[in-house]
């Protein structure tokens, strides 16, 4: 009897192994979801299911295949890999033009048009200060301030008139052997673009990229309604200050409250003023811009930060841009928008 039992029970129980396992199998989440790290941080996407378009088979090689174009970026533009063009480029001490990929070299050009509308508050030159306040690829965190003398030198390396960048044949060059450039303040933003362009190459009509904090979204959500992007409060409560709807463009926020040092009980942002060398000093905990591209978007959020409140509110209106700022002032946070920016504002 007990062995009669225990047959029919192994049978019943694979039998609902078997169901499982058919059910797991037809099943592909909706909205499908693809979680992954890249650039120091995760991203997500998120694709609104269209079975008529897709197998199963296509969305579980999908992870492999956006981490393959992201690989691809780092080895372009990271600075954290030791043999990645960008690494390459900037421990070639010449000064005559040097081959890169078409990418790295856009991604420059964007940079460098980017500055030259910001007084180049974006500067890609400042990575050696970066590096010096403890902020680049293998170096502690500063627990003292950096010597006067060495930022002052190193601020001679500073400075984009001494970049030149051509994409026919793709290639840059450096006036000064010893320049050395750190794209952070944008690659997130262009990975962003990158695997955006991926799922609509392949024909999604619905979905959302998000690399860090910089997102692109398109169309509509699994609900049917567009997606909506909330905006941090720029401390740690984790607290929304803004919610969007956004299709078809992308946001990217730049804040001084997440990646930063103490120093003396001072607080010392990643963000570096390329005039001074020092970290930007100034009450604007956090810029939001919206773009159709995130590249811009990320590299745009960078130069507003470094700009502070009053410039980058005169800027961006007079560049008719999304613009969105959160001002710190004693305990409070104070609100400013370009007209633009309401277009998007849902709450
Ligand atoms: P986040 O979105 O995490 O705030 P950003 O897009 O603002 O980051 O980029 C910050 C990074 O850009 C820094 O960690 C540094 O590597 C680099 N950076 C800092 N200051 C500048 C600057 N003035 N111009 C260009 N890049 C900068
Ligand atoms: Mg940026």
């Amino acid at each position: 009897m007990t062995i009669r039992f225990g047959f029919f029970l192994s049978i019943i129980l694979s039998f609902l192994i078997l169901l499982n396992s058919c059910n797991t199998e037809k099943q592909v989440e909706d909205p499908f979801v693809i979680n992954g790290s890249t650039m120091g941080t995760y991203y997500t996407v998120k694709i609104v299911k269209n079975d008529s378009l897709f197998t199963k088979e296509y969305y579980e090689s999908l992870k492999n295949r956006i981490d393959s174009v992201l690989y691809i970026v780092n080895r372009q533009m990271s600075t954290y890999m030791e043999d990645s063009e960008i690494s390459i480029f900037n421990s070639f001490q010449d000064t005559g033009w040097f081959p890169i990929s078409y990418d790295f070299a856009y991604v420059v050009k964007t940079a460098l048009d980017i500055s030259a509308k910001t007084d180049t508050a974006l500067d890609i030159s400042v990575g050696p200060l970066v590096n010096l306040w403890g902020f680049g690829p293998g170096k502690d965190r500063l627990n003292k301030l950096p010597d006067s003398l060495e930022i002052k030198n190193l601020l001679s390396l500073v400075g984009i008139g001494n970049l030149d960048i051509r994409l026919k044949p793709p290639s840059i060059k450096k006036a000064i052997p010893e320049m050395y450039i750190d794209l952070s303040s944008i690659a997130k933003g262009f990975g962003v673009d990158k695997v955006s362009e991926l799922l609509t190459d392949d024909n999604h009509n619905n979905f959302m990229v998000e690399i860090g904090g910089e997102v692109f979204a398109r169309g509509s959500n699994h609900l049917n309604s567009p997606w909506k992007i909330g905006i941090s409060t720029p401390n740690e409560t984790m607290g929304i200050k803004k919610i969007l709807s956004i299709d078809n463009f992308a946001v990217a926020t730049s804040g001084d409250y997440r990646n930063f040092i103490s120093i003396d009980n001072k607080i010392y942002s990643h963000t570096i003023d390329p005039r001074t060398g020092w970290p930007i000093r100034h009450n604007l905990a956090s810029v939001t811009v919206i773009h159709s591209k995130c590249m811009v978007a990320d590299g745009f959020a960078t130069a507003f930060e470094v700009l502070g409140a009053e410039r980058s509110l005169k800027l961006a209106e007079k560049l008719k841009l999304p613009v969105y700022l959160i001002v710190r002032d004693d305990n409070e946070f104070i609100e400013y928008m370009t007209q633009e920016f309401t277009n998007f504002v849902i709450e």
